[in-house]
């Protein structure tokens, strides 16, 4: 049995105080959901949520970290400085980063390797934009982007991380995949996870769904047979919002 996990990404926003607030009103619902719960915040914020989330049961998470130890990488953060801040949690290869920021799978691939390595767990997102979808492309970018991200990943690490599917076109969009787009989208990461590390391995990663996940269609979504949680972006910034999504 795979444990759900709800993940916020915060991206760039809020404040030490704002997101003090909004973990203390997450936290006040938590009694209230079975599911795993992580917040992930900015670099900067990571000290003061990461004071927030003490002593209750919200996980902490990065939404960046370079792939190397230490050294000459102005504005970059370490593995050992997310472990200092006690993190559990660090996005990898978000649209964002990967479009915005030229992250490459290989790129991608060097910092899961990293994470893993320092015991983080990584929160690996892949997906498709709209044209490579309508190109019916979505599956073999999916494949591409599993395969790279996960090269050299031992089925004893591979277990414990996490992966995103994040069609580029549903993120911040307010179009959502279907629930039976998203399913058939995770299906197919599974079935590729199978074939590269066997059953008893593809069967304990857990896979997430994001893309403009809300309260209102976090149900239809967590249900799906294939989909073991969700990465929210927009919603998790509201506490009624993000509190909706995980008792949904
Ligand atoms: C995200 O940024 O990972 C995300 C899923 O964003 P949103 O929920 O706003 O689409």
């Amino acid at each position: 049995m795979r444990n759900p996990l709800i993940a916020g990404n915060w991206k760039m926003n809020l404040s030490c105080q704002q997101g003090t607030d909004l973990v203390t009103s997450i936290n006040a619902a938590m009694q209230e959901t079975e599911v795993e719960v992580a917040v992930c915040c900015s670099s900067i914020l990571l000290g003061c949520i990461g004071k927030a989330v003490e002593n209750t049961g919200i996980k902490l998470g990065a939404q960046n970290m370079h792939w190397e130890e230490a050294g000459a990488f102005t504005g970059e953060i370490s593995a050992d400085m997310l472990l200092e801040a006690k993190v559990d949690y660090v996005i990898v290869g978000h649209s964002e980063r990967r479009h915005i920021f030229g992250e490459t799978d290989e790129m991608v691939n060097k910092k899961v390797v990293k994470a893993l390595s320092k015991k983080i767990t990584p929160i690996m997102c892949i997906g498709e934009t709209l044209d490579e979808r309508e190109a019916e492309e979505t599956f073999s970018v999916l494949k591409r982007q599993l395969e790279e991200g996960i090269k050299g990943i031992s089925p004893e690490e591979a277990k414990t991380m996490v992966i995103a599917y994040e069609p580029v076109w549903a993120i911040g969009t307010g179009k959502t995949a279907t629930p039976e787009q998203a399913n058939e989208a995770i299906g197919y990461i599974r079935s590729e996870l199978e074939k590269l590390y066997g059953n008893p391995v593809s069967e304990e990663i857990r896979i997430l769904y994001g893309g403009s996940v809300k309260p209102d269609n976090a149900t239809e979504i967590m249900n799906c047979e294939e989909i073991d949680g969700a990465l929210v972006g927009g919603a998790s910034l509201k506490a009624d919002d993000f509190i909706g999504i995980i008792q949904f």
